[in-house]
This record gives C-alpha cells, sequence and structure tokens, in this order.
C-alpha cells in the first residue's frame, strides 16, 4: 500500500451500473440482489433519518466469497459501495450513495468459534452485539461493549463505529475489546489485522482500522475478547436537585480513585419522557439522576457502594437508592437504554447528539445547552455517559413543522461546536458520517485533514469506499469556515462563550 502525499481528494470515475449488474447476476443468487423500490425503500436511511437516498440497488451476500466477488465488480465497474449492518447507526454513516450499491453484511451472522480456555469468539459481522453474551452466558462470560442498541447492531457495525455503552468506562469501547478483524479491500484482497497473541508483529493497522466506518474495507470477521461474568452488580440512583449537582457527583466519584461499571445521567425531561414508558421507579421530582453501577465479589459491591452514596449525600443527593435484586438493576438501566426511543412519547421527532467534553465543563456546558434551547427555539433532552464525559442531547422537533428541521441541524451543530470549544471532541461513540462532516473542519487542521484522506487512499485509492462521509473536502471546510468565521475562529454567532 502506498500513502500518497496531499493530493486533492478522489473522484472516481462515472459508474457502469449496467456491467455492473450484469457481473453481480453470475456471481450472487438473484434473491441477494435487491433493486426494486419496495424492496430498497427500507435501506434508504439508517438511524439518521434526517437524511434519505434511495439506494439504486441493494446487495445481501451471503459469505466472504461473494463480498470478495462483489468487491472486485465495484472496483471494476466503478460503482461506489456503501457498507451497512443492522442500519442503527445514528450519524448517517450507511446512508446510500446516489449512485452506488449499498453492500448488507447482516447474513453473515454465524458464531464461528467460541473458546473459553481463550475466552475469545470469531464471529461474521452481521452477529448482533447482544448474541455474543447470550451465547457465552453457559461459559460465565460475556462481551462487555454494550451499545444502548446492543438487542440490534451488528458487531461489523460496532467495529466500524467503534461503539461504547454504559459499561465502557470501565471494561473500555470496542477498540479494547476487539482482538482481531478480518477484512476485504476494494480490489478484493482479504486483510487480517491484529491478532490473537497480546501483541502482533508490524503497524498497529487494528486500531486505525476500529472507526474507520466502513471506508477503509468490509469486515467479514471479528475477534473478541470475552470477560467473566461479575458475580454481583448493583446500581445506585440517586436524585439531584440540580444537573449541576449531578455533574459534580460523577467528579467526586472519579476524583475519589474509583471506577464505575456504569456512570449514566439523566435531566428531569429525560426521566418523564421515560419514567411513564419503562416504570423504572424513577424520582419524578428529581432534577437529575444518576445511575452508578458497582459490580465485582459481593464484598467489593459492598464497598464501593458505601463509598459511594457518601460520595453522594456528600455532593448534596436528595434521594438514593440501591438495586435490591438483578431485577430491579435491570429495571433502572431499562429506562436509560430506552431514553431515545421514549423521545417518541413528548415529540413527533428527535435528533440525537454525540459529543465529547472534559467532564469538569459538564455543569456549564449543559447549563449552555439549556440556554440554546431559547436560542433556537426547540426542546431539548439530557442522557449521557457522564463517567465518560460523552453528551446526547436529544433535540425535539417536529419536521412537518416549516423550518424546524433547519434549526434542529443547526443547534446540532452549535452543540457540537461547543464541545470542541471546551476541549473536547464532536463523537464520542456515533462517529462523523455524513451528519458531523462540517464539524471535522473545526476539529482539524488542513494538514490533520490531508493525513486523513492519505490514509483512505491508501486502503482505496479510487475513492469508493463509502465517499462522501467522514472526511470533509478542503473545500467545504472553506464554504463552511466562511458561514462562521467569527474575529479568526470558527464560531456560532451567539453561542455561550467559555
Ligand atoms: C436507540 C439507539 C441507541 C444507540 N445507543 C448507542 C450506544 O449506547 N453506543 C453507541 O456507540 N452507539 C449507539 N447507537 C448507534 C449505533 O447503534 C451504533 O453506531 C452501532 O455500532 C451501529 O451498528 P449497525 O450494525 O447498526 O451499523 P450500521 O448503522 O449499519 O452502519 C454503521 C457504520 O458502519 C459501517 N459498517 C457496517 N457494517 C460494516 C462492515 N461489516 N464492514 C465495514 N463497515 C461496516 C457502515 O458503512 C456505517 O458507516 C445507538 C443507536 C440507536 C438507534
Amino acid at each position: 500500500m502506498d500513502i500518497a502525499t496531499s493530493s486533492p481528494e478522489p473522484q472516481a470515475a462515472t459508474p457502469d451500473f449496467a456491467g455492473f449488474l450484469a457481473q453481480i447476476g453470475q456471481l450472487l443468487p438473484a434473491h441477494c440482489i435487491l433493486t426494486r423500490v419496495d424492496q430498497t425503500r427500507a435501506y434508504e436511511c439508517d438511524g439518521l433519518t434526517l437524511f434519505r437516498e434511495l439506494p439504486p440497488v441493494v446487495v445481501l451476500p451471503e459469505n466472504e466469497a461473494q463480498v470478495i466477488g462483489l468487491l472486485r465488480a465495484c472496483r471494476e465497474h466503478n460503482v461506489p459501495v456503501v457498507p451497512r449492518g443492522s442500519g442503527t447507526g445514528l450519524s448517517g454513516g450507511a446512508t446510500p450513495h446516489p449512485q452506488g450499491v449499498v453492500i448488507g453484511l447482516a447474513k453473515l451472522n454465524r458464531i464461528i468459534r467460541l473458546d473459553p480456555e481463550t475466552c475469545t469468539a470469531v464471529v461474521g459481522p452481521g452477529v448482533r452485539n447482544l448474541a455474543i453474551s447470550e451465547a457465552a452466558i453457559p461459559h460465565g462470560l460475556y462481551y462487555a461493549p454494550d451499545p444502548s442498541s446492543q438487542i440490534a447492531c451488528s458487531i461489523g457495525g460496532n467495529v466500524a463505529e467503534n461503539s461504547g455503552g454504559v459499561h465502557c468506562l470501565k471494561y473500555g469501547l470496542t477498540v479494547h475489546n476487539v482482538l482481531r478483524v478480518r477484512l476485504v479491500t476494494i480490489e478484493g484482497e482479504v486483510v487480517e489485522l491484529g491478532g490473537e497473541a497480546p501483541d502482533t508483529p508490524g503497524l498497529n493497522l487494528l486500531q486505525s482500522f476500529i472507526g474507520s466506518e466502513g471506508m477503509l474495507g468490509l469486515v467479514t470477521e471479528v475477534t473478541v475478547r470475552l470477560i467473566p461474568r461479575p458475580e454481583l452488580a448493583q446500581v445506585v440512583m440517586a436524585s439531584f436537585p440540580s444537573v449541576e449537582l449531578a455533574g459534580e457527583g460523577v467528579t467526586r466519584i472519579i476524583a475519589d480513585g474509583i471506577i464505575p461499571a456504569g456512570l449514566e445521567l439523566m435531566d428531569k425531561r429525560s426521566v418523564h419522557m421515560v419514567e411513564p414508558f419503562v416504570q423504572a421507579g424513577y424520582d419524578l421530582d428529581a432534577e437529575a439522576i444518576l445511575l452508578c453501577e458497582s459490580d465485582g465479589t459481593p464484598d467489593e459491591v459492598a464497598d464501593e457502594i458505601a463509598r459511594v452514596e457518601a460520595l453522594l449525600r456528600d455532593v448534596g443527593a436528595s434521594r438514593l437508592q440501591v438495586s435490591s435484586s438483578e431485577a430491579e438493576r435491570l429495571k433502572f438501566w431499562a429506562g436509560r437504554k430506552n431514553a431515545f426511543p421514549a423521545a417518541g412519547r413528548i415529540s413527533p421527532d428527535y435528533y440525537c447528539m454525540d459529543g465529547t467534553i472534559p467532564r469538569r465543563h459538564l455543569g456549564k456546558v449543559l447549563a449552555a445547552i439549556a440556554q440554546m434551547e431559547s436560542q433556537f427555539g426547540l426542546r431539548c433532552s439530557n442522557v449521557f455517559h457522564a463517567g465518560d464525559g460523552n453528551l446526547h442531547p436529544l433535540i425535539l422537533f417536529d419536521a412537518n413543522q416549516p423550518g424546524e428541521v433547519d434549526k434542529a441541524e443547526a443547534f446540532g451543530a452549535a452543540i457540537l461546536e461547543l464541545c470542541v470549544q471546551v476541549g473536547g471532541t464532536i463523537t464520542g461513540e456515533h462517529g462523523v458520517g455524513i451528519e458531523k462532516i462540517n464539524q471535522m473542519c473545526t476539529q482539524f487542521s488542513r494538514e490533520e485533514l490531508d493525513a486523513f484522506s492519505a490514509f483512505k487512499r491508501a486502503f482505496d485509492p479510487y475513492g469508493l469506499l463509502n465517499p462522501l462521509k467522514l472526511i470533509p473536502t478542503l473545500v467545504r471546510c472553506a464554504e463552511y469556515g466562511k458561514m462562521h468565521v467569527h474575529q479568526g475562529e470558527l464560531r456560532f454567532p451567539d453561542i455561550p462563550r467559555f
């Protein structure tokens, strides 16, 4: 592979669709190729439903050999490729390309090997995240990264997005729990990155590949690390009279040297959204609720819970409750995990943002977001991975009201700009996709974006893998800069400054 130096974005030649369809018709059975609108409509968007594009063709390969043949055909006929897992992504990573093929990997959903001795599992990319842990139950093991979408999202999608979840504060993100990835390049070459040994020879490309959003290759097999299920897990649920105090609780827990198995915050609006739906027993009078999980042996859990309770009481928690059974623990989490879909109870549409900030700024950033509600004329609820400083503001809007989509987008962009401003990042776990491509111009310099493009070209010199996503063109950044340049800085007018 040759990492080219700074040069313009790769421009793919015009696709030869007829030639492509004729070739893949020889490679795959007819039922794997969808071209009718009633078949392809289901693939027009992912979880970011604001952006839709009807794909000209969707192909659902059933094995790796078909993936290889397909990618070779794409390369030969210059057809852009959009990989897709379960389509739960929230940044438009699987949004179709108007002249491209969507390749859905959901049928590669076999757990190939689960080895309790080495605590590993080798799985197809279409295996659902939760299915791995379910298969590991008889061995007392589980796969730690647990996106709230884990019932549906695929491990291939998790690898592409470097997904996180409630338990990632203690156990790490996808990148910390995947040992090996097998992928197919646009040329149809099979490449394995990483391995089952603690270290592997050569460049550490595995870590660069994880989170690459389908732009470097198609994942066809993943080896994950499994870890022992803890003997016990319990959750402290704490109510606070203000979001700022709940944020202070987070800071105090971490400062005390505790790394909880999960540490999540929900503001009052989120609690009111979800409680009537899940009936988790949340305190409807609280301005914010903190959920803090401890796991380990019964003694370790008892000790940690006592410390957490004392700290939170000291910070000003108005009510503390500890889960008294596994069923109750799951109930407490059910509210948190269903918070996004529950937004549908109070708003026709919602737009879930994802940015990360240094934890010490939690209080003031949340206060600034509250201020923006009146600036943009939309409501916003907050539910997030507080321990990681990973915010998920849910902007509530009605797409049928003229102008509300634009306002929701502008509100979201302003939140991301604010995250960068306080030293954070524009994505915690949902990726960049098409959603945050403008804010890449804020986060990174021209030289850094050039380096990203060069890295992509090393894998995909033809620019065919998931084009127009993740890495903005320099022209786009220049246009975006013109919109928001203020005294030499990129900024939105009127967002609070720190
Ligand atoms: C209700 C809800 C809750 C969520 N909660 C969380 C959460 O807690 N944490 C979190 O991190 N995310 C969360 N997400 C976002 C989403 O579930 C994750 O990003 C997930 O990893 C996407 O997986 P998927 O299989 O649905 O991928 P898709 O949406 O199908 O694709 C996502 C990206 O991966 C690429 N891709 C997919 N499969 C492959 C493959 N085999 N090879 C190469 N590229 C591929 C696609 O091109 C795209 O860029 C949530 C989403 C929803 C709807």
